[in-house]
C-alpha cells in the first residue's frame, strides 16, 4: 500500500519501564510484601519499588555493561528480585532467570551460553555459587542479595546487593528505545538435550500482560492481593510481576519456603485473594490443610497449569470455596495460552458439563491462535475428538530459539510439542506430551486421562502413566504410583482397588494394564513428572498376561 492514512495517535513504545513509572504513579501506596532470606517479613509500596530499581540501574550503568547485555538471577520470588526484574529491563539489559534447580552442568552452559555478565543470588544458593564462579569466567559480579550484615564470608569475591546501590541517587530517567529490544530471557528446563533460551521482548511482554490480566484471563485487579506461588525463575512467574503492577495488586512473595504449611499461613496472614503454581506445590499445600482441619478466609482463585491439574485437586479447592483457573502454556509463550473459562451460554449446561470444559486446557487468550494437524501437518477439525499436534502462533510466541541458527516454525507456526483436541467452541484439551502417548494398536491412549482419574483415588498421591512395550498392542499403560504414607493394606489389595476405580470412568481398553509402586515420583526443576526416568526404569516391566 503507498502513502497509507495512518492513525494519528501518540507512538510510545511498549516498555516494561511503563508499567512500574505507572504503577508508581497511580498505585504508589500498593504494598509489596517479601517473606525473605533475612527471617522476617519485609514490607514496602510500588513507590519504594520504583526508587530501589532505579538506583539498581544506575549502579549497573556504572558497571560499564552494553544495551542488551544480559543479567543473570538465581533467586527466589521476593523484592530484591522484582527490583532486578524492573531495574535490568527498564534499563535496555536483559533479566535472565536461572532456574537453581536443575544440574550443576546445565546451570554452566546457560550461563555461559546467555554469556551474563552479572549474577544476582539469593544467600541458599551461596555454595553453588561457590562451585559456579571457576566455571564461568566471563561473569565480571557475583552480587548476593541480603542484608550487608548478614551475608555470609566466602573465600571467592561476592559483592552485596545493597552495598551496590546504596550510594546511588535513584533519580533516573527510564530511557525510551524500540519496544521490541530485548527485555528478559528464559531457558527451557528440557529433559533431554540443552536447555534452549527463549528471548521476550518489551512489546510481547506488555501484550502478555495485558491479555493475562482479561477477565477470561487471569481475571486480575487492584482488589486482588496476589501470591505467586510460581518462581520468578519459572517463566518470569507467569508475567505475573508484571500483570499485577500493571493492574495495581499488592504483591505478596513466598521467599524459599514452599511447603504447604508455609504457604498456607502467608496466604492467610497476608489475606492473598488469588495464587499461582503447578499441581505439586498445591497438593502440599491441601494435605497440610486436611492434617489440621484448616480452611481459607480470602482465598478466592488460584491459577494451575505447568501440567494437567487433576480433577480432584480442582474439587478439593473448590470445596474449601477457592475456583480453580486452569490454564495451558509453555516457556515460549511467555507462558500464557489457553485458560478454562465458561461462556455465557454455558450457563444452561449440567454442573457436571461445565466442570468437564474446566478440566480442559482452556480457550486461547486473544493474540495467540492455535490449531492442530495431523503428521502430515494437515490441520485437524474443531469438534473435540480429533487431536493432533498442537501449533500455536502470536506476538508472545518465539520465533527462534537464543542464538540458533534457524526458525523454530513451520508455516509460521510454532508447534508446541503437545497433542490436544479442540472443540466447537475452542476449548483445547491436552492429552499428553507428543513423547508421552501411548499407542496401543494403532490407537492413543491419553495418559494425562488416566492420571487424572488415578490422581482421584483416596490411596494415591500422585500417579504417572507411561507406555511398555507389549507384544500384541505395541504399547501398553503401565501406572506408575506414589501411595499415601499412612496406608496398611497389601500393594496387591491397592492394585487391585485402583484398577477397579477406572472402570466406567473411561473406555475399558484404556484402563492400564498393571501397576507399580515408587516411593517418590521422580519431577522436573519445574514440578513435571519425570515419565522419561520412569519409561527408563520400567522399560523391561513384564505385564501380566490377561
Ligand atoms: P514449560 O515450558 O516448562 O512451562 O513446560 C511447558 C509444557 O508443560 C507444555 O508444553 C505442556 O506439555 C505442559 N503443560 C503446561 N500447562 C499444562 C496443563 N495445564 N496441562 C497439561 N500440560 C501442561
Amino acid at each position: 500500500m503507498t502513502n497509507p492514512l495512518l492513525g494519528q495517535m501518540m507512538d510510545s513504545p511498549l516498555l516494561i519501564s511503563n508499567i512500574l513509572t505507572s504503577a508508581a504513579r497511580h498505585h504508589s501506596n500498593m504494598e509489596i510484601v517479601s517473606k525473605r532470606a533475612e527471617g522476617d517479613i519485609h514490607r514496602y509500596t510500588v513507590a519504594e519499588l520504583q526508587i530501589r530499581s532505579k538506583k539498581l540501574a544506575q549502579a549497573l550503568e556504572h558497571l560499564g555493561l552494553k544495551m542488551g547485555s544480559r543479567i543473570g538471577t538465581l533467586a527466589w520470588n521476593g523484592y530484591r528480585h522484582l527490583e532486578i526484574y524492573y531495574g535490568v529491563s527498564g534499563s535496555g539489559l536483559v533479566c535472565h532467570t536461572i532456574n537453581p534447580r536443575l544440574f550443576q552442568e546445565q546451570i554452566v552452559y546457560i550461563i555461559q551460553h546467555a554469556e551474563d555478565e552479572v549474577i544476582f543470588f539469593d544467600q541458599s544458593f551461596q555454595s553453588l555459587v561457590e562451585n559456579l564462579i571457576p566455571l564461568c569466567p566471563n561473569v565480571k559480579k557475583w552480587i548476593c542479595l541480603i542484608d550487608p550484615a548478614l551475608q555470609a564470608k566466602s573465600h571467592l569475591e561476592i559483592d552485596n546487593y545493597e552495598t551496590f546501590i546504596a550510594n546511588e541517587s535513584g533519580e533516573y530517567e527510564w530511557p525510551s528505545f524500540d519496544e521490541r529490544c530485548a527485555s528478559s530471557l528464559c531457558y527451557t528446563s528440557g529433559t533431554t538435550g540443552n536447555p534452549k533460551g527463549a528471548l521476550y521482548s518489551h512489546r510481547s511482554t506488555i501484550l502478555h500482560s495485558y491479555a493475562s490480566a482479561l477477565p477470561d484471563s487471569l481475571c486480575l485487579s487492584a482488589m486482588d492481593v496476589i501470591l505467586p506461588v510460581v518462581p520468578m525463575f519459572h517463566v518470569n512467574a507467569w508475567g505475573i510481576p508484571y500483570s499485577s503492577l500493571l493492574v495495581g495488586a499488592k504483591l505478596v512473595f513466598p521467599g524459599a519456603k514452599l511447603d504447604g504449611q508455609s504457604i498456607y499461613e502467608l496466604l492467610e496472614a497476608e489475606k492473598v485473594t488469588f495464587s499461582a503454581g503447578v499441581p505439586t506445590i498445591w497438593a502440599g499445600v491441601i494435605q497440610y490443610m486436611k492434617t489440621n482441619h484448616l480452611k481459607f478466609s480470602h482465598f478466592k482463585r488460584v491459577i494451575i497449569g505447568g501440567s494437567a491439574c487433576p480433577p480432584a485437586m480442582m474439587k478439593t479447592f473448590q470445596e474449601y470455596g477457592v475456583e480453580v483457573i486452569h490454564a495451558w502454556g509453555m516457556t515460549e509463550l511467555s507462558p500464557i495460552g489457553t485458560v478454562a473459562k465458561l461462556k455465557s451460554f454455558d450457563q444452561s449446561k449440567t454442573k457436571e458439563q461445565q466442570e468437564l470444559i474446566l478440566q480442559k486446557q482452556g480457550r486461547v487468550v486473544f493474540g495467540v491462535d492455535m490449531k492442530i494437524v495431523d503428521g502430515d501437518l494437515n490441520a485437524l477439525p474443531h469438534d473435540g475428538k480429533a487431536f493432533g499436534d498442537l501449533y500455536v502462533k502470536g506476538p508472545w510466541v518465539i520465533n527462534q530459539y537464543f542464538k540458533a541458527s534457524e526458525s523454530a516454525l513451520q508455516d509460521g507456526w510454532f508447534p508446541t510439542g503437545d497433542v490436544s483436541n479442540i472443540d466447537p467452541d475452542g476449548h483445547m484439551q491436552i492429552t499428553d506430551r507428543s513423547k508421552d502417548v501411548i499407542k496401543s494398536g494403532g490407537e492413543w491412549i491419553s495418559s494425562i486421562d488416566l492420571e487424572n482419574v488415578a490422581a482421584g483415588h483416596p490411596f494415591v498421591t500422585m500417579a504417572a502413566c507411561i507406555s511398555v512395550a507389549h507384544p500384541k498392542w505395541d504399547e501398553r499403560p503401565l501406572l506408575v504410583v506414589e501411595k499415601k504414607a499412612e496406608l496398611t493394606i497389601t500393594d496387591e489389595a491397592i492394585k487391585a482397588d485402583i484398577l477397579k476405580f477406572f472402570e466406567g470412568k473411561i473406555a475399558k481398553w484404556w484402563i492400564p494394564d498393571d501397576v507399580v509402586f515408587v516411593d517418590k515420583i521422580p519431577l522436573t526443576a519445574t514440578g513435571k513428572m519425570q515419565k522419561l526416568k520412569l519409561r527408563e526404569q520400567f522399560k523391561n516391566h513384564q505385564l501380566p498376561t490377561l
